[in-house]
């Protein structure tokens, strides 16, 4: 592995968008327009890179703790080959998971990438997007005439990286021209500036992950702010993209109701009126595993997430490992408030499930 490290300038963060404090580079990406592009983006930012044989072996972040080596990783990006051209399924939302990127660089107390990303919490940008919609291709063709559907946010936050992988724009305009092909992702961040213009043909739907001030200030550090997600999904909306808002993780505390009615307002004032008869809610309940407890209580000490496995009920999992969710009572109240503050707003909007 290559140690050519470079001093960087000082970078302007105040806008929000991700700049890493180091770059991995697959020599092998560098032969690709995007690896090239994200090559000299780094370069002109000044910010240090080193090459690496393989995006599945970083080693070494700097940081003298666990904790220390955890926060680099989450700054840490890597710019490689996605080799594996065979998807995952994404039930029930997609038919498929479409890989462009993997990891996370914000820090929400209870994603669940903390325990499925298990040693390799980096950020992970995959540059032969051809390779990848060539794959896409050919699922859809397998399927036809059904329709297909690609979920791009089951492993990272592709709207985060947009400002530097550029890759929700190809997938987008690829899935414009797919009469059986439809694209979905979800995100917490507002970079859709750069996708406000493309051809899309109301094949791709954006959900926005939303949630009360309360719940955004306390569990969701280093994502965009309440306002500006809002307004993001405005913009979506404007453009014509067919939108959705997951509200998740529902978070029961002292001023929940306050929060959450709050936040169907600010949708409902935000939100065009053209947008609202195609406008989709997924509802999810904070829930824990005793193993996400584990890691999330050593990696966020200090958090105020309650994961009183005593407070909760508990539900079986279809796979091992059973989840904490809230008692009926508390979950049926959650349920019953939002329900009925969303179709007094959105009377045509459809509410997909409550879990
Ligand atoms: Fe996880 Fe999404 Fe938060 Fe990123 S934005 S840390 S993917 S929950």
């Amino acid at each position: 592995m290559s140690t050519k490290v470079i001093q960087r300038p000082r970078v302007d963060r105040s806008s929000l968008s991700f700049v890493p404090d180091l770059v991995y580079f697959e020599p092998a990406a560098l032969e690709y327009p995007k690896g090239e592009r994200i090559f000299q983006w780094a370069k002109q930012e000044g910010i240090p890179y080193k090459m690496t044989t393989s995006h599945n072996r970083i080693l070494n972040l700097p940081g003298d703790t666990e904790l220390e080596k955890y926060r680099m990783a989450k700054r840490t990006l890597v710019v490689g080959i996605r080799k594996t051209l065979k998807f995952d399924t994404s039930k029930p939302s997609a038919e498929y998971a479409i890989p462009i990127a993997t990891g996370c660089m914000a820090h929400c107390h209870y994603c669940y990438l903390q325990t499925t990303l298990g040693a390799k919490p980096y950020v992970r940008i995959y540059v032969n997007i051809d390779d990848i919609l060539d794959a896409a291709r050919g699922y859809i063709e397998e399927r036809s005439p059904e329709v297909t559907r690609f979920e791009a946010a089951c492993t990272s936050d592709p709207v985060g990286l947009e400002p530097i992988s550029g890759s929700l724009r190809e997938l987008i305009a690829f899935m414009a021209e797919q009469p059986h092909g439809r694209l979905r992702f979800v995100t917490k961040f507002h970079h859709v500036d750069s996708l406000l213009d493309v051809p899309h043909n109301g094949h791709t739907r954006v959900r926005f992950s939303v949630n009360s001030k309360y719940v955004i200030k306390n569990f969701e550090p280093a994502t965009s702010h309440f306002e500006q997600r809002i307004e993001a999904a405005a913009k979506m909306a404007g453009a014509g993209y067919p939108i959705g808002f997951i509200i998740a993780p529902i978070i029961w505390y002292d001023e929940w109701e306050a929060g959450y009615g709050e936040l169907i307002e600010a949708l409902d004032k935000a939100l065009p009126m053209d947008a609202r008869s195609d406008l989709t809610f997924e509802l999810i309940q904070h829930r824990f595993t005793k193993t996400a407890k584990g890691v999330i209580e050593k990696r966020y000490p200090r958090t105020k997430l309650e994961m009183e496995i005593e407070k909760r009920k508990y539900k079986w999992g279809r796979w091992g490992q059973g989840k904490y969710v809230y008692p009926d009572e508390q979950a049926n109240a959650l349920r019953m408030f939002l329900s009925e503050r969303i179709f007094h707003h959105f009377p045509q909007s459809q509410i997909e499930y409550f879990t």
